[in-house]
């Protein structure tokens, strides 16, 4: 089993479907990082990383600002995820924090596990957005 240093994905260098499965992921990888931006298409370590160290900081006794940009850490390694899952059709960071949000609202009742000030500021700032449903479940990953 070998990782790819670039994308993450694991593989059998000796699988040849492996090697096919891993050639479409890493493609795939490349082109959503050239579309997003790589701070926000991730190998999967870095957004386990990513969103534990999120989690760490919305929860913690920390200020408003440091909570608010730990909820930011989480929905962009849950963004970058999404991201891989769905492919380039994948809409923007801001449109799926607004779609996230409204979902929460009224599809999914506090899915996001924030608080409230966090989620008035994450509202304020991104709005609310209709279509989470269109995109089914690689939108739900926690
Ligand atoms: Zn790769």
């Amino acid at each position: 089993m070998v990782f790819c240093e670039v994308c993450g994905f694991g593989y059998a260098e000796d699988e040849k479907e492996d090697v096919i499965d891993h050639n479409i992921y890493h493609q795939n990888f490349l082109m959503l990082q050239e579309k997003y931006g790589a701070d926000y298409i991730m190998k999967s370590k870095v957004e386990e990383a990513i969103k534990l160290t999120g989690h760490n900081l919305h929860n913690a006794d920390y200020p408003l600002a440091i909570r608010l940009s730990g909820a930011k850490l989480c929905l962009k390694s849950w963004f970058s995820r999404s991201a891989i899952s769905y492919g380039s059709e994948h809409p923007s960071f801001e449109e799926y924090v607004a779609m996230r949000l409204k979902q929460n609202i009224d599809q999914l009742p506090n899915l996001l596990p924030f608080t409230d000030d966090i989620l008035e500021h994450l509202i304020s700032q991104y709005g609310l957005k209709e279509g989470m449903d269109q995109h089914c479940y690689s939108y739900y990953q926690n």
